[in-house]
């Protein structure tokens, strides 16, 4: 039976072209502005057509395999079954700003990076616009209400996925789905430069992140595989390049991993190669995973590497960590399933 969810209107009209066409947009408001998974409940259509629609489609986001609460009630994690088989790792944030959705881009991922666990067993499969949509709708059902941002920021690197990705967000920005702003959502990359560029020209005006985690490319190369093809010089570039013409902060993500990446001298190179930059830096004090070697840095480490981002001309925040207990980072739930 072919699903309907995650069509955009045009693809809804085509799929529906022996109907009148204000009728596709009619079941476009009813799947994305009512969130109504059956036809029957689509009141304004004759109930004939209620049950031809019911014989030959589906409306059907994802299915919940297992969700975990942390104990402080502010983190929600919830593990999803795709139609395959396959399952994906979406984590709810209540923040005192608002609520927040992580979703993730990809079953598994290929970019290798050292500290994560979501690369572990490689890339399965990219997800498709309306999987990715399935998981932001799955959310707003648990809340009751539409989330206050999104980041695609869970398992997968969303660049390597660039047009189901772009699909996605530009059917959330639709009248007829969430009308959702693009300054609500944020995109984080390990650095695919040229995907970087071409997300610049959508003129869809995205927050982008840029998971950095070292000030030179020696580390960066060991840390993250990915570096031996774009090199820091490159990236920056772009991420440069991206807040000009956005004029959109880049946000750098840095994980603290004790003893590699933590040092006053680590510091002092980050802000050299991000002075003058339209730049915030998120540190992040690693979130230790059974199956890597690192350890997370001290406390008096973060502190000191954030003083003197922040007295070097360098906007930093320390990220909060939430949901530890219901193993928030990356990959981590899906990891231990099974
Ligand atoms: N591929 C994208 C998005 C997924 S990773 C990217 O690289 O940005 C999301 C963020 O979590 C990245 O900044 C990533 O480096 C970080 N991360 C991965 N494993 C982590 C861990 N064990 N502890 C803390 N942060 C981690």
């Amino acid at each position: 039976m072919k699903n309907l969810f995650g069509l955009t209107l045009a693809e809804l009209e085509t799929e529906l072209k022996d109907l009148p066409k204000f009728r596709a947009k009619q079941i476009a408001a009813h799947i994305y502005k009512h969130g109504l998974k059956s036809f029957d409940e689509m009141n304004d259509l004759p109930k004939v057509l209620r049950i031809e629609l019911a014989e030959r489609y589906e409306i059907k986001a994802a299915e919940l395999l297992k969700r975990l609460d942390s104990a402080d009630g502010l983190t929600t994690k919830f593990l999803l079954g795709l139609a395959d088989g396959a399952a994906i790792e979406v984590v709810l944030m209540r923040h005192d700003y608002g609520d927040s959705v992580c979703i993730s881009s990809q079953v598994g991922c290929q970019m290798g990076c050292k500290f994560c666990a979501s690369t572990l067993k490689g890339l399965e499969r990219n997800l498709t616009a309306a999987e990715m949509l399935g998981e932001i709708f799955f959310v707003n059902e648990v809340l009751g209400k539409v989330v206050d941002s999104i980041v695609v920021m869970g398992t997968g690197e969303p660049l390597m996925n660039y047009d189901e990705l772009i699909k996605m967000l530009r059917l959330l920005h639709e009248d007829y789905c969430l009308g959702l702003s693009y300054r609500k959502v944020t995109i984080s990359t390990c650095g695919i430069v040229p995907a970087i560029k071409k997300l610049r020209d959508e003129k869809i005006p995205v927050t982008l992140s840029i998971s950095l985690h070292a000030p030179d490319d020696n580390l960066r190369s060991a840390l993250m595989p990915i570096n031996s093809a774009f090199g820091l010089k490159s990236l920056l570039a772009a991420g440069d390049d991206y807040a000009q013409s956005t004029g959109r902060r880049v946000t750098y993500e840095y994980i603290l991993l004790g003893g590699v990446n933590d040092t006053e001298e680590h510091a002092r190179r980050l802000a050299k190669i991000l002075s003058g930059q339209l730049a915030n830096v998120n540190l992040i004090p690693f979130n230790p995973i059974v199956e890597r070697t690192f350890s997370p840095p001290t406390n008096h480490a973060v502190k000191k590497f954030f003083h003197f981002l922040n007295t070097h001309g360098i906007n930093a925040t320390i990220r909060k960590e939430m949901g530890a207990d219901v193993n928030a980072a990356c990959g981590q739930l899906k990891a231990n399933w099974k």
